[in-house]
């Protein structure tokens, strides 16, 4: 029988469920990198229920033990019961967020995705300035501190940012004379970092006689509140969301995103996050049905794969990694490797399905040993393809495989599918 959220939150029914059978144990990211019990999934169940039941207090280690999971959603996928282990970590970091509050620049971060003007301003001054402090890769819109600071070493590379954003460089109702309309939702890696995926995207749509509605008044969809227990922040921008959502998802048949985590939140954590506001719960579930991941609207609702099929082929090689948010939450995989088949060679690199060990703000930044150490596989499996490119539909992954690939002085240079797709229709 499917559980209900109410009981899925319910720690201590979740650790009751678990039979310590330890087939997460394998595939847990965390556990990859820190080989302890209460590092891994079973632990942290364990744990959540000893602290619902109160023999458990919610101190530093506890704490620190709750932070050091990615999310990833390997065990849920590996568990025989298929028990929530993020749902519920994602949970206990409202309660953590509340007892020790949220360190100041993380606050200062997730202000400025609740306003799209604010955000809009600090990545304008961000970019006027970033060249005194980083050295620029334009080539693959990242840089490197100059400076080596606590949490920001040189050899670490961060995204870079442009000038203009991906949503203040287009009209917002951009007419290719079809008789179909689709919404897009661009995700803030994308708007202002990895801008050419909404222009790779626009691109296909005008190729393919889709019209396209930019939704520019979208705010963060809030994963990277969710995951850091700033729940007020997810409050706020879901329920803006869902509410400007509504507005217009009469007039489109889809609202498309290239980024897997955006959508899964969308998609799916929205509902989650409600599973207490009923109201608002059933609000998320009626969008739920207009979101799709980009290649996967793409594949079955339009006749792109054919088009492809009709253009030349590249001599690029490209392996591809599955997002975590991707396959695993939203079951897309199958997708982006059909279309970029038609022009490209794929190789598959050994686990495609790992984590890359991004894992969040948290993990971004206090606990970065961590998301350094489970992104070094996964460099390693690329380069053992050959690939020029790798690809994945997710921006965090980029960021992240983009970082480990510099570590281990790996050559493949990434891009999202929506730009490999729109490079086939241009030869
Ligand atoms: S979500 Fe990932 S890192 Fe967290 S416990 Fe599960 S497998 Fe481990
Ligand atoms: S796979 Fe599931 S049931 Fe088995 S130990 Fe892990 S969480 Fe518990």
């Amino acid at each position: 029988m499917v559980k209900k959220a109410e009981d899925i939150f319910n720690f201590s029914e979740t650790a009751d469920d678990c039979v310590k059978c330890g087939k997460c144990i394998p595939v847990c990211t965390i556990h990859g990198v820190n080989a302890d019990e209460v590092t891994s999934p079973r632990g942290f169940i364990d744990l959540l229920g000893a602290y619902k039941r109160g023999h458990l207090e919610l101190d530093t280690t506890a704490k620190d033990i709750f932070e050091s999971c990615f999310l990833c959603t390997n065990c849920v996928d590996a568990c025989p019961k298929a028990l929530p282990v993020d749902m519920i970590i994602e949970q206990v970091r409202s309660d953590i967020a509340q007892k020790f509050g949220i360190a100041w620049y993380k606050r200062a971060f997730f202000m400025l995705l609740r306003h799209r003007w604010m955000n809009d301003l600090a990545f304008k001054l961000g970019w006027t300035f970033q060249s005194c402090g980083f050295k620029i890769k334009a080539e693959i819109d990242s840089m490197n501190s100059r400076f080596s600071l606590p949490i920001l070493k040189t050899d670490r590379l961060l995204p870079s940012l442009r000038k203009t954003s991906f949503l203040n460089s287009h009209k917002e109702n951009i007419d290719n004379g079809g008789k179909r309309k689709v919404a897009v939702f661009i995700g803030c890696l994308a708007n202002y970092n990895y801008v050419d995926i909404g222009n790779s995207l626009l691109e296909i749509l005008e190729a393919l006689e889709i019209d396209a509605f930019l939704a520019k008044s979208q705010k963060c969809c809030s994963a990277p509140a969710y995951f850091t227990g700033d729940f007020d922040t997810v409050d706020a921008n879901a329920k803006f969301n869902i509410r400007y959502f509504e507005e217009f998802m009469g007039d489109v048949e889809a609202i498309i995103v290239p980024e897997a985590t955006c959508s899964a939140m969308l998609k799916i954590d929205y509902e989650h996050f409600f599973h207490d506001q009923p109201e608002w719960k059933a609000r998320a579930k009626v969008v739920k049905d207009k979101i799709f991941m980009a290649t996967e609207w793409l594949q079955h609702h339009t006749h792109l794969e054919t088009l492809l099929a009709s253009k030349k082929k590249n001599t690029k090689i490209v392996t591809y990694h599955d997002p975590c948010h991707a396959r695993k939450m939203q079951g897309v995989h199958q997708e982006p490797r059909n279309l970029i088949s038609q022009n490209y060679k794929i190789v598959e690199m050994s686990d495609p399905n790992v984590c890359c060990g991004f894992g969040g703000v948290t993990m971004q930044s206090e606990k970065y040993h961590f998301a350094k150490a489970a992104g070094v596989p996964k460099a390693a499996m690329i380069e053992k393809t050959g690939a020029e490119i790798v690809s994945a539909e997710c921006s965090a992954c980029r960021m992240q495989i983009n970082a480990s690939m510099n570590y281990a002085d790996v050559k493949t240079v990434f891009k999202n599918p929506i730009e490999l797709i729109a490079e086939a229709l241009r030869a």
